[in-house]
């Protein structure tokens, strides 16, 4: 059996696989049932997917359409293993971000095929994913596939926005963990095959997500006539609070996963850079001028640190009067390793003014989600189906800056991984944006790449 699994390891896809046209058409399906939160329904496409399972021969039982509400509605399936192990868990959510005609060169929620593309709000986040795990899962079940372990497949509402009560990941966990619970969960939505140019640099692999906290700002005065202004002015105290943040970086925090990042981005960057990175990975505390030059990038600095940066500002209330309030938004980026009390404390110390009052927005307690682990058989069956599929392509472990289905579940202690496979052009971004797209071929090979790496993970010979 080892000597099948390495030849099928081997194995490359090509555009002519008997397996892309299955992928391509559940992509088209999805594409035009419309998910978005204005007018769409996530149970609309849900049912979609359980009718294409159902027909690929899954058990009505194993197959679900479970959610707070039918238009929020979320699909688990399950493909049942020997139990040797723990499930794994594959997820993606369904919903996509509003998309409006007027904007896009093609209707968003018509699959358009054009120059080896296809075009449509979704094709990247992440109907693409939505497809593939249900192309695979059917796939799995037609050859007879008998994992060691139950894959559990979850396709779900509210991950772009919404309430996030309706969200799919935090709704399952609060009200069906059974049909949910894994070992650890694989996010196709977490990272991606990164290209530049059409040259592929790194197959990233999502292991934590920073957490997203905001504090407004706000200094008081009684005000008065502008023509006679006096020294204490609100505008003014918070500016000399704001310009004291500026000045002030959070320390450095290496964890075991931002070592591994960096480790890999060394080996990739020029000699100057490199040394640097190492001299930082080698001393403790981290050598200061080597995380000063590291911290120009913006990407590095917001990996090694917890960051927080003022993103808005109003104050005063008329032209010929002294400001009787001045406030700020303060955005903060919170490393796993901290807790949001404690950058409270810090922006506190930092601000170093009573009289600037600090309120949170988001509540403290949904802030924060720890890393996942770095578990060395799931790096392991990365790299290997990565080098087999894209040689000299290395896994780069990395924090995404927030905003996955991955922290609901890392918080309620399910470790989550967010890879892909599907290459992402850096130079252009259309996620969210007009005219998403993507290519045929990284729709395939993310398809043979999820294929590969869950029978990997889930293989009975090993
Ligand atoms: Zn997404």
């Amino acid at each position: 059996m080892k000597t099948l699994l390495l030849a099928l390891l081997l194995a490359q896809t090509s555009p002519s696989d008997p397996e892309n046209p299955l992928v391509r058409d559940l992509l088209r399906e999805l594409i035009e049932i419309n998910t978005t939160h204005s007018v769409g329904s996530t149970g609309k496409a849900a049912q979609a997917m359980a009718a294409h399972l159902r027909a690929g021969g899954f058990a009505p039982s194993d197959v679900q359409i479970v959610g707070p509400r039918p238009e929020r509605a979320n699909l688990v399936a399950r493909l049942r293993g020997t139990g040797v192990r723990k499930p794994i868990l594959l997820i993606a959510h369904l919903d996509v971000v509003e998309a409006r005609r007027e904007d896009w060169t093609t209707d968003p929620f018509q699959f358009v095929e054009k120059d080896g593309y296809f075009y449509g709000r979704g094709t990247m986040d992440i109907k693409s994913g939505d497809a593939i795990l249900v192309a695979e899962f059917i796939r799995w079940k037609r050859e007879g596939f008998r994992p060691d372990r139950d894959l559990i497949l979850a396709l779900t509402a509210n991950e772009e926005g919404g309430d996030v009560e309706e969200n799919g990941i935090y709704w399952l966990l609060k009200n069906h963990r059974d049909l949910i619970d894994a070992e650890y969960s694989i996010n196709v939505d977490g990272g991606n095959l990164e290209t530049k140019k059409g040259k592929k640099l790194l197959n990233e692999l999502q292991y934590a997500e920073k957490g997203f906290l905001s504090f407004v700002l706000e200094v008081k005065n009684k005000g008065g006539h502008s023509s006679v202004p006096e020294k204490e002015n609100a505008i003014y105290r918070l500016s000399r609070g704001l310009v004291r943040l500026s000045d002030f970086d959070f320390p450095v925090i290496l964890d075991a996963g931002t070592r591994a990042f960096f480790e890999v981005v060394a080996v990739r960057e020029e000699p100057e850079v490199a040394r640097a990175i190492n001299q930082m990975l080698s001393t403790s505390p981290p050598d200061a001028a080597a995380v000063a030059l590291i911290s120009q990038s913006p990407d590095w600095n917001a990996a090694l640190r917890t960051t927080c940066v003022a993103t808005m500002l109003e104050g005063g209330h008329a032209e010929n009067a002294l400001p009787q309030s001045a406030k700020a938004t303060v955005n903060c980026r919170i490393l796993p390793a901290q807790s949001p009390a404690e950058v409270e404390q810090t922006l506190r110390r930092v601000l170093n003014d009573d009289q600037i009052s600090m309120t949170p927005i988001e509540p403290l307690s949904q802030v924060q989600s720890p890393a996942s682990p770095l578990p060395p058989d799931v790096i392991a069956a990365a790299k290997v189906v990565t080098s087999a599929m894209w040689p000299g392509v290395p896994v780069l472990p990395f924090m995404s800056q927030g905003g996955t289905d991955g922290t609901h579940l890392r918080r309620a202690g399910i470790p989550t991984y967010g890879i892909s496979g599907i290459a992402d052009d850096s130079d252009d971004i259309r996620e969210h944006g007009k005219d998403e797209r993507i290519a045929a071929t990284a729709l395939y090979e993310a398809r043979e790449f999820m294929y590969r790496l869950v029978r990997e993970l889930a293989a009975p010979e090993r």
